[in-house]
């Protein structure tokens, strides 16, 4: 009899140390020369990780680099990524370049905003409008067949890793990934959420896989058209107003708004982005509407909340003559955004945007609480003290909130 294996160790400091020293000698580097080379190590070392069946050892570097070296840590979370979503995988003889993305959809809705299976001919029309708008001739796509809600993403490295292998074999031979909709969980409901539609897209080694990528398009440009169509911008733009009409069936009752698709990290970056200004929109006139009330009876509280560092910032809202907080969003920060962004500026903006000038700004660093009860973040009257939003809507239970 066949003796089992004993269980692997997936912990291990000297792996986790290693990883650390390849990204910070690749952000240390002088050169292209010195970079590739650094890169392709550091590349080895975490696809040998996200072959094991835990993050333990790529979140131990992160750590790390976290407290030791901020540059060596941007590189690292880049080369997590890259081995991720961009695969190279031979297939009848041929060498392609396969990268896993999303396509973020962003939605709104006092009933309900849909997540699950998507039916075959609308997942087909959206096959149809991307490879024609989006993709450069002869690419291969595959497409899950699945609408996922923020929560029903693979969670951590390596589970992203295992869909992204299945994603990116599929679009070999140009078929869609059959995901079990039993595996997901139901999704919770809010007043407005993103929405992922995911795939691969495959091409011959070292060619280009989105328009935008044309290099000669004078060669392609129809009379009466310019630069600007033939650009990421330009090319979004027609692909926003035909992606909101393929999805529209399948998103009944919702406003939408599509975001670019890109590269998995980077798409869902954007879309964690701009998800928060349309957010604020959907919520601003939400309350207007339930509340009856004109917009400049409303006011908007401010304030930083800190974990070990500045995470987020959270706004209430209460009618201009008392401190009752209605409703309150959070304003995550994204990315690199850190405590020297203006983040501050950004959600005045927004808030000017949707008709809201009374705006109070709070100094206080409050921490990160919320109801022992429900769940609910607290969130900052004008006084400086968090509580409890309380809608005064009886029987309203629509959460909101962002992801
Ligand atoms: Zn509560």
């Amino acid at each position: 009899m066949k003796k089992s294996l004993s269980p692997r160790r997936t912990k291990s400091p000297c792996a986790a140390q290693e990883l650390a020293r390849l990204a910070a000698n690749l952000a240390a580097s002088g050169s292209y020369k010195e970079d590739v080379f650094w890169e392709k190590q550091l590349g080895i070392k975490i696809e040998a990780q996200l072959r094991t069946s835990s993050d333990q050892n790529l979140e131990e570097a992160l750590k790390l680099l976290y407290a030791t070296d901020s540059a060596g840590y941007g590189e690292f979370i880049y080369a997590i990524e890259t081995a991720i979503e961009c695969s190279t995988l031979s297939y009848e003889g041929c060498t392609y370049d396969v990268l896993m993305f999303a396509a973020p959809v962003l939605a709104s809705s006092r009933f309900s905003i849909p997540s699950g299976p998507i039916p075959e001919p609308t997942l087909n029309t959206f096959r149809a409008q991307f490879q024609t708008l989006l993709l450069f001739e002869n690419t291969e796509l595959s497409l899950a067949d699945y609408l996922f809600s923020p929560d029903q993403l693979p969670r951590g490295y390596q589970l992203t890793h295992e869909l992204a292998k299945k994603l990116c074999t599929a679009a070999l031979s140009g078929g869609n990934l059959h995901m079990n909709p039993q595996q997901f969980s139901e999704t919770e409901n809010f007043l407005s959420d993103t929405r992922y539609i995911l795939g691969a897209i495959a091409v011959r080694q070292g060619e280009p896989m989105f328009r935008w990528q044309e290099t000669d398009i004078t060669s392609q440009m129809n009379n009466g058209e310019t630069d600007a169509e033939y650009s990421k911008q330009g090319i979004f733009l027609r692909w926003k107003i035909e992606c909101n009409k393929v999805l529209r069936s399948l998103f009944q009752g919702c406003a939408l708004d599509s975001v670019l698709p890109d590269g998995f990290f980077s798409a869902w970056r954007m879309a964690d982005r701009l998800a928060r200004p349309y957010s604020m929109h959907a919520m601003v006139n939400f309350l207007q509407s339930s509340l009856n009330i004109p917009v400049t009876d409303l006011r908007a509280v401010i304030a930083p909340f800190h974990g070990h560092s500045l995470e987020e910032y959270r706004v209430s809202f209460t009618y201009i003559d008392s401190d009752e907080v209605l409703y309150g969003i959070v304003w995550p920060l994204v990315g690199e955004e850190d405590e020297t962004s203006d983040t501050i500026t950004q959600i005045e903006t927004t808030l000017q945007e949707c008709g809201v000038t009374r705006i109070i700004q709070l100094d206080n660093r409050f921490p990160l609480e919320s109801c022992e009860e429900c769940g609910a973040p607290l969130f900052p009257n004008p006084e400086g003290e968090i509580v409890h939003a309380e809608f005064p809507e009886k029987g309203d239970k629509i959460q909101i909130q962002l992801h």
